[in-house]
């Protein structure tokens, strides 16, 4: 390895294999082994961490903080040092509680994205394997394809119509042809055509290169430049609520000032009790733990859709998710299994069956009509299937098949070893000499191979039957010559086999006196179809049921695919994407101008023969009438509609990294049954986050209008400032924090999707907040005067109020869990987990600020007699009550509309 790293992209490909000691075929596994240790992983240094301490700190940057702050120095000046104690202390634990929960939500985003390491493809002793990137070591092959983002760099050992987008790296957008020759010693790093580097994005074609540099060494880690943005932990929602915060905030500080005037000038407070009022309004109006309970609501969320096979890669996506109105979905492996099996090949002579399932080479050939011509013909074009074909098929020893490759390719080898064929045999009698790649743009793929004596060639091409039969002029004929074709009789074989769901492969082949000299897709043309090979890949059945919930849930389902119209209408059906399935094909798209698409697009509920140019259309379409899409995608010519999509889905394991790298999610498994979860999840977490503001602002609406109003009146305090901190941060946050873990409400699938533009605080929510801060303040003047009435002194009066807060809180919890329907059944009383241990803790907290003495001196509370707690209990129950009969009447009259029925299940408790 003697050679400087500068120098590999002018040196000749052999050249560098032997200095690199490594082999065309792979490193052994040891000596891959033994490298890893000697260079180390191939990853680069993480980014550095902004330190602990900053940001701690950085959570004392808000301005209620540093008001609070102002507060507790003005308080100590005034030697209430206890109150500056008390409110210093809150401030410093909710910094605290602030910073962790940011810690705990930054970790599970972190581990959501190591769930997503991407692997690389190599070559080790001669066998294609999937590595993890951090274990490329120099002299390992790579072996790389349309989509992938390279994972070290690397020297050119063969490429294929390869275009590499070294954005990243050079800033230069248009894709790089790259090339195995070497160039001039001195050229730049954008003119490097024959080396690969790390970090690049393969835009097409496909290749086999050398490692020569891996972590630090690398281009890229030597301009210490990472990848990948460091994900903010925010989404528009957090954003409105900060904004909202701001606001409200500034607002409730000036009216706190014009308040503190008010009670000096015409009241005639004192200015140090007016300003304490001040601070006590100011911090009970103020929902300070409400930021951090949202994001938790949102990381819950998060990890309950990754617990579902949905990876969100976007923190918005969770938001985004509970609106969607429509799923475009890919057919092959989201919708179907993915399981092929060639059932049939059709040709001239007749139609043939392939007996045995699974991907095992092994069963037979029966022909259904035709006899022995049939059968002969039908070897011709699983011949085909077997050379034009870059999929292996390995034994596992126990009868099991393990396929490595496309599933179709697979399933042609299985159908090769049926028909008698030797796999290895054949390829060797017929080495691959070149190919031209499938490609979702021309829908075959064509290989060269040598012929098996003499200087001729044999050219083999398989892909889209339309496709295919446009490349032929002659057909197969029974007795292995050639006639004309017959475009008619092939195109009634092809929609007999749509029509049964089946997919559809054509087979061709043309023979050359002499290997030629290019072989590119221009080249390939005049051939003799073969015929046509039907597999079956039946829908998976989880995709049934989520198609039904889907639609129950008002979201339409459509399907997107490169699969023939009748092929993709049938499995359509057996999905019952729609009432009536309506199929709309790429070339009836080109012919409609944007104008005219979004109505089509809106009726269609199958997309056959698209490209990925198509899909992008289709998105904006369906955008444009006012729908939230989420569309599935995984190839690199993906990316664009991915990126367009409301949300864009990829494939976790066929997809490719650009495809990943454009979407906001990623699915684990690939089925589209985890898109439905994901959306039902993402419902959850808004309405999760809509439950914790409805609970939380009502007390803070209720603190501030008590203390509003005893000024007003000229009354006494009904709580102290710290006692008000007491309540917000203690008992609301804790009591917030298990709203978060609820589970979805029963019904949540058969609501219509929410508006993107829907206000968050709708309109029932605004009247709740505003009744319940009402009916709070009512309470804690209730028992304010009853207490003073029974003539307990003022401690033990505040004592009564702060713990009739507590108990209106932990009954309204139970009333606030159902937005949508009565809490009084079995399951709302239950309760979660969080609930009860939330309860426990509220209480626990609760009796130890009643009873407890140096509680007494912190919070100046006293205890209370058994009697007082039960009436207050009691009262708390009573409101219970009341805005469940509320919520019923509402209901039954119908003014808010969200409300909706009564769920069927809920009657039924
Ligand atoms: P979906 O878009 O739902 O995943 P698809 O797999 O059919 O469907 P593409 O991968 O774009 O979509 O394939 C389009 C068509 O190209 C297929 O219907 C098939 O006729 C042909 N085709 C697919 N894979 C190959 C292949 N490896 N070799 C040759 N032809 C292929």
């Amino acid at each position: 390895m003697a050679q400087p790293a500068t120098l590999w992209h002018a040196i000749d490909a052999v050249e560098v294999l032997r200095q690199l000691e490594a082999d065309p075929g792979g490193l052994a596994p040891d000596i891959a082994a033994r490298r890893l240790q000697a260079h180390g992983p191939n990853a680069l240094p993480p980014p550095q961490r902004t330190p602990g301490w900053r940001r701690l700190l950085r959570q004392l940057d808000d301005p209620l903080i540093l008001f609070l702050l102002a507060a507790a120095v003005v308080a100590a000046v005034l030697a209430h040092y206890v109150d500056a104690g008390v409110i210093a202390a809150v401030v410093l634990v909710n910094a605290i509680v602030g910073f962790v929960q940011e810690g705990r939500a930054e970790q599970a985003l972190s581990a959501l994205r190591s769930m997503l390491a991407p692997s690389a493809r190599v070559l080790r002793g001669g066998a294609r394997e999937q590595v993890a990137v951090e274990t490329l070591v120099p002299g390992d092959v790579l072996l790389l394809e349309a989509g992938d983002r390279i994972a070290a760099d690397a020297r050119l050992l063969r490429g294929r119509g390869l275009r590499v987008d070294e954005s990243v790296l050079t800033g230069e957008s248009v894709p790089i042809e790259k090339s195995v020759e070497p160039v001039a010693t001195g050229a730049d790093l954008g003119s490097r055509t024959s080396m690969l580097y790390s970090g690049t994005l393969v835009a097409a074609g496909q290749a086999t290169a050398l490692v020569v540099a891996t972590g630090p060494q690398t281009q890229i880690g030597r301009i210490g430049t990472l990848l990948g943005e460091v994900e903010s932990l925010t989404t528009p929602l957090l954003q409105q609520i900060a904004r909202f915060g701001k606001v409200f905030t500034t607002v409730a500080l000036v009216a706190s000032a014009a308040l503190l005037l008010f009670a000096v000038l015409v009241r005639g407070y004192g200015w140090l009790d007016a300003l304490m009022i001040v601070v006590a309004l100011a911090v009970g109006a103020i929902p300070e733990g409400l930021p951090a309970v949202i994001t938790i609501t949102l990381a819950i969320g998060v990890r309950r859709m990754a617990a579902r096979n949905a990876i969100v890669r976007r923190l918005p996506a969770v938001e985004t998710l509970g609106a969607t109105t429509v799923i475009c979905s890919d057919k092959t492996g989201t919708l179907t299994r993915n399981e092929m099996t060639a059932r049939s090949i059709a040709t001239v002579a007749g139609r043939v069956e392939a007996q045995g399932g699974g991907y095992a080479p092994t069963g037979v050939l029966v022909a259904r009509d035709g006899g022995d011509a049939a059968l002969a013909t039908a070897q011709r074009v699983a011949r085909i299937g077997l050379l034009c074909n870059d999929a292996q098929l390995h034994a596992d020893g126990d009868g099991h098949w393990r396929i490595d490759g496309d599933p179709m390719e697979a399933a042609l080898l299985a159908l090769a070893g049926k028909a008698g064929f030797d796999g290895a045999a054949m390829r060797n009698a017929h080495p691959r000499l070149d190919e031209v790649p499938f490609d979702a743009a021309h829908r075959f793929m064509a290989t060269l191979h040598a012929d098996a004596e003499g200087a001729g060639a044999l050219v083999c091409v398989k892909g889209a039957p339309e496709q295919v039969l446009a490349l032929c002029t002659a057909q197969a004929g029974r007795d292995g010559g050639a006639g004309p074709l017959d475009a008619a009789f092939w195109q009634q074989s092809i929609d007999a086999a749509g029509g049964e769901g089946q997919r559809v492969l054509g087979f061709a082949w043309r023979r050359l006196e002499r290997v030629p000299e290019r072989f590119v897709l221009d080249d390939i043309g005049e051939l003799v179809f073969a015929g046509l090979v039907g597999f079956i890949d039946p829908p998976r059945e989880e995709a049934i049921r989520a198609v039904a919930d889907c639609r129950a849930a008002g979201i339409a389902v459509k399907m997107i695919t490169g699969d023939h119209a009748a092929t993709a209408a049938a499995i359509a059906e057996q999905l019952r994407l729609a009432d009536d399935v309506r199929v709309v094909t790429g070339q009836e798209l080109e012919g409609v101008t944007d104008a005219e698409l979004p109505e089509l697009a809106g009726r269609a509920s199958v997309f056959a023969r698209t490209t990925p140019e198509h899909k992008l259309r289709i998105v904006r379409a369906l955008q444009s009438r006012g729908h939230t899409v989420a569309m599935t995608g995984d190839g690199v010519n993906d990316a664009p509609s991915l990126k367009q999509a409301d949300i864009g889905v990829a494939m976790g394991r066929k997809g490719t990294e650009a495809a990943k790298e454009a979407s906001g999610m990623v699915l684990a498994d690939d089925n589209f049954a985890s898109i439905a979860a994901a959306v039902h999840e993402g419902r959850a977490v808004y309405d999760n986050i809509r439950k914790v503001i409805a609970f939380t602002l009502p007390t803070n609406g209720g603190e501030a209008l008590a203390v509003i109003l005893a000024i007003v009146f000229g009354w006494v305090l009904p709580m102290t400032p710290p006692q008000i901190l007491w309540i917000n941060m203690v008992l609301a946050i804790t009591l917030g924090l298990a709203l978060a873990f609820e589970p979805p409400e029963s019904g949540l699938m058969a609501r219509p999707p929410r508006r993107r533009d829907a206000p968050l605080v709708s309109a029932f929510m605004l009247w709740r907040i505003v009744l319940v801060s009402i009916l709070f303040s009512v309470g804690a003047f209730g028992i304010f005067a009853w207490a003073q009435g029974r003539g307990h002194d003022v401690a033990t009066t505040r004592t009564m109020v702060v713990n009739m807060f507590c108990v209106m809180e932990i009954f309204y919890l139970f009333s606030v869990r159902y937005l949508h329907g009565t809490s009084f059944s079995l399951r709302g009383l239950r309760g979660t987990p969080a609930v009860l241990w939330a309860i426990v803790a509220v209480v626990l907290a609760q009796l130890a600020f009643t009873y407890l003495p140096w509680m007494h001196v912190l919070f100046g509370s006293r205890p209370l007699p058994l009697f007082e707690g039960i009436v207050i209990v009691a009262s708390g129950a009573a409101l219970m009550g009341l805005l469940e009969v509320e919520k019923a009447l509402l209901r039954r009259i119908g003014v808010f509309e969200e409300l909706g029925p009564v769920p069927a299940d809920e009657r039924a408790t």
